[in-house]
C-alpha cells in the first residue's frame, strides 16, 4: 500500500546521500519533497506540517551539519519521526478485569467490524483465552448471521439473539451467557451506520455503560484516507475509544489513515487488517511499518 510513498522516500534519501555536506537549503530542499509525498499520500495536513517541522528543527542541528555523514544523518531522523508519528511501540490490548472482559467494536458500516471480531476472537483463542462473540447490530440481520457463521469457523461460542432483540437486552444477556459457557472475554459487534448520527452514539453509549467494556476500539477503513482520520476523531470525542484497528491495508490505500490517525485522535493502533481471512489481523508495530513505509 505504500509503494508510492516509499519511491518519493528513496528519492528523498539519495539526494541527501548524495550530498557531501548538508546546507540549510539542501534539507529545506529535501524536506519540501517529503512534505509533498506525505500530502499525496493523504496524510493530515497538520500531521504533515508538524512532523516536516520537527525534523526541520532536529536536521539543521549543529549535530547534523558537524557530522560526517549528513545526509545518513537526516534519513535516521526521519526514520526515528515516523516511529514516534506512529506511536513509538506495540500497544497490546488490556483484558484485565474480572471475567467475563469486555471488548466493544465500533465503526461505521462496511468499515470491516463484523469480520475483524471473528479475526479477534481467533486471535485470543490463539492466546488460549475463551472469546465469545456477541451480535448487537440488529438493523442489518444479515450481520447477526454473518457473525454466527464465523464464530463456527473460528469455533468460539456466538450468543444467538431473540426475535426483536433490542442491543441493550443483547449485551446484557450476553454477559450470563458468557458465564454459561465458561468464558472469559466478550467481542460484542456494534451497528454501524453509513454516516455518524446521534442515535449510533447513543446507542453506543448506552452500551458502554451497560457493559464497562475494558477496549473499545474503533474498526476504521484505511482506504477512506482522511476520512478516517475524521471517523475516529469523531468517534473518540462521543466514546473515548482506546484504540483503533485498521483494516484493508491489503488494499491499494495511499497510507494517509495509518500516518496520521495516531497524531490526531491520540489513540494507539493497536491491530491492523490486512486481508478478508479470519488469520489476516495483525498487531500493529509502529517500527516495522515505518521500515516497509520507508524501504
Ligand atoms: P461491517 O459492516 O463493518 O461489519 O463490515 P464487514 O465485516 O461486513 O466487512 C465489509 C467488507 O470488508 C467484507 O467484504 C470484508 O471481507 C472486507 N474486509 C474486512 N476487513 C478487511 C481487510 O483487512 N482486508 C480486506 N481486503 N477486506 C476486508
Amino acid at each position: 500500500m505504500f509503494e508510492n510513498l516509499t519511491a518519493r522516500f528513496e528519492k528523498v534519501f539519495r539526494f541527501l546521500k548524495g550530498q557531501g555536506k548538508l546546507t540549510e537549503a539542501n534539507i529545506k530542499e529535501a524536506l519540501r519533497e517529503v512534505r509533498l509525498a506525505l500530502l499525496e499520500a493523504d496524510v493530515n495536513y497538520r500531521v504533515v506540517k508538524d512532523f516536516v517541522s520537527r525534523i526541520q528543527e532536529r536536521a539543521v542541528g549543529q549535530e547534523v551539519m558537524s557530522s560526517l555523514t549528513p545526509g545518513q544523518q537526516v534519513i535516521k531522523i526521519v526514520h526515528e519521526e515516523l516511529i514516534k508519528l506512529l506511536g513509538e511501540k506495540a500497544e497490546p490490548l488490556s483484558l484485565k478485569g474480572p471475567s467475563p472482559v469486555t471488548v466493544l467494536l465500533v465503526g461505521l458500516q462496511g468499515s470491516g467490524k463484523t469480520t475483524t471480531a471473528a479475526k479477534l476472537a481467533l486471535k485470543l483463542k490463539k492466546d488460549g483465552r475463551h472469546p465469545c462473540l456477541v451480535p448487537a447490530d440488529v438493523y442489518r440481520p444479515a450481520a447477526i448471521e454473518q457473525l454466527r457463521v464465523l464464530a463456527g469457523q473460528v469455533g468460539v461460542p456466538c450468543y444467538e439473539p431473540g426475535q426483536g432483540e433490542s442491543p441493550e437486552s443483547i449485551v446484557k444477556a450476553a454477559l450470563n451467557y458468557a458465564g454459561s459457557q465458561r468464558c472469559d472475554t466478550l467481542i460484542v459487534d456494534t451497528a454501524g451506520r453509513l454516516h455518524i448520527d446521534r442515535d449510533l452514539m447513543e446507542e453506543l453509549r448506552r452500551l458502554k455503560q451497560i457493559l464497562s467494556p475494558e477496549e473499545i476500539l474503533l474498526v476504521v477503513d484505511a482506504m477512506t484516507g482522511q476520512d478516517a482520520v475524521n471517523v475516529a476523531e469523531a468517534f473518540h470525542k462521543e466514546l473515548s475509544i482506546t484504540g483503533v484497528i485498521l483494516t484493508k491495508l491489503d488494499g491499494d490505500a495511499r497510507g494517509g489513515a495509518a500516518l496520521s490517525v495516531r497524531a490526531v485522535t491520540g489513540c494507539p493502533i493497536k491491530f491492523v487488517g490486512v486481508g478478508e481471512k479470519l488469520d489476516a489481523l495483525e498487531i500493529f508495530h509502529p517500527d516495522r511499518m515505518s521500515s516497509r513505509i520507508l524501504g
